[in-house]
């Protein structure tokens, strides 16, 4: 199903066409860029291009003028650089008044984040600033030529239908996007861009944040949105050691884990390895789903994997319907079987 959402702003800016060109937050984290920063920027042009506007990426970080070329590259006509020391360390109040001071001074029609854990905390907080509306986790993206209103679709309603959004009264459309689902931009070295420093004043740099210390959870190690192939496990792997099972198999394959949220509400995997409408979205090039039934809320995290194998016992489960090869077996004795295959070549 489809749904249409049209929202009328009680307070409808006067002069909407002061507002000009696409803006992308680029995020970095642990030396490099986000992946999904590259997958704005390819959305970002698409954008820019339909309405002959500028694409502007703001990169907020401690030492960052070496990432210039690369977003140039990949179809940033400018780039703003947040450098100073102090930004290594994301806080999200030093950010959003960053970002807010960027979205005053150039006044883009539509700025872009993603839809990560620090895209979902810095964002709405620069949303309600500028005053503007903000929707997250989107999906797909579209721009109309003629008036600049942005087409924000998102699954709505427990991802049973998908919604689309715009706010046609109201400068800039904000919205985060989900990480996985656009493709990345395609790198043009021939590219040319300018590079703006921001003067970064005491007063901006203030925060409220006091970072006493940056431990890294044994879960921020696992990175299944890069993963090319996933081994996933849901409730008919029965227990945590259904997943030492599943485990092995994917060492056999050079994989990663993932999990339905059955699995992660059982407790058997951590959150991190949660893949849906409330975990991650994936595309690797193989997802092998075990024992996992292929609910809606499931399959909108991994249906964009190029191929799909299904072990399940019951024939009539739905994944069997986004599959591109189903095994209906014990995944006791399939799975098993597959690993001592795997070990024969
Ligand atoms: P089940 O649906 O119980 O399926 C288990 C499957 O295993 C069955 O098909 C069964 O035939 C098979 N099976 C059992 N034993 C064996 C065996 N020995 N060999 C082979 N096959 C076997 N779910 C997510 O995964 N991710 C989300 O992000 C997510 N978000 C949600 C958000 C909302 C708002 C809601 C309402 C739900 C959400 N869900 C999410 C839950 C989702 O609706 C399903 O409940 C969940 O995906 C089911 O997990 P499962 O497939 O592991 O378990």
């Amino acid at each position: 199903g489809a749904l249409h959402i049209h929202t009328i702003d009680k307070h409808p800016q006067t002069d909407i066409s002061d507002y000009s060109g696409i803006m992308v937050f680029a995020e970095y984290r642990h030396g490099k860029i986000a992946p999904v920063s590259y997958e704005l920027l390819g959305i970002g042009r698409k954008l820019a291009d339909k309405r002959c506007v500028q694409l502007i990426v703001i990169l907020p970080g401690g030492k960052v003028t070496e990432y210039t070329d690369s977003l140039i590259a990949a179809g940033a006509d400018t780039v703003l650089l947040a450098e100073h020391p102090f930004l290594e360390q994301f806080r999200e109040d030093v950010y959003a008044n960053i970002l807010e001071t960027v979205i005053r001074q150039y006044k883009p029609e539509v700025v872009l984040a993603g839809a990560t854990a620090i895209g979902r905390s810095v964002i709405p907080y620069v949303a309600t600033a500028v005053d503007a509306g903000l929707t997250a986790d989107c999906t797909r993206l579209e721009i109309r030529e003629e008036d600049g209103t942005l087409l924000q679709t998102r699954p709505a309603f427990g991802g049973n239908i998908m919604a689309t959004i715009e706010c046609p009264q109201t400068r800039p459309q904000m919205a985060t996007v989900r990480p996985n689902v656009m493709a990345p931009a395609q790198p043009d070295p021939s590219r040319s861009g300018e590079v703006v420093h921001l003067p970064l004043t005491e007063e901006l740099l203030q925060s409220q944040v006091e970072v006493v210390e940056t431990v890294s959870s044994a879960d921020d190690q696992v990175n299944i949105q890069e993963a090319e192939i996933l081994v996933a496990g849901g409730r008919g792997l029965e227990s945590a050691k259904g997943f030492t099972l599943l485990r092995e198999l994917a060492v056999e394959l050079g994989g990663s884990v993932a999990a339905s949220r059955a699995a992660v509400d059982s407790g058997w995997i951590p959150y991190a390895h949660q893949v849906g409408q409330t975990g991650k979205t994936v595309s690797p090039k193989l997802y092998i789903a075990c024992g996992i039934s292929g609910a809606v809320q499931h399959a909108v995290g991994m249906q964009s994997a190029e191929i799909v194998v299904a072990i399940n016992r019951d024939k009539n489960a739905p994944v069997f319907d986004i599959a591109t090869y189903g095994v209906v077996g014990d995944l006791f004795e399939v799975i098993p079987e597959l690993i001592k295959r795997l070990q024969e070549v």
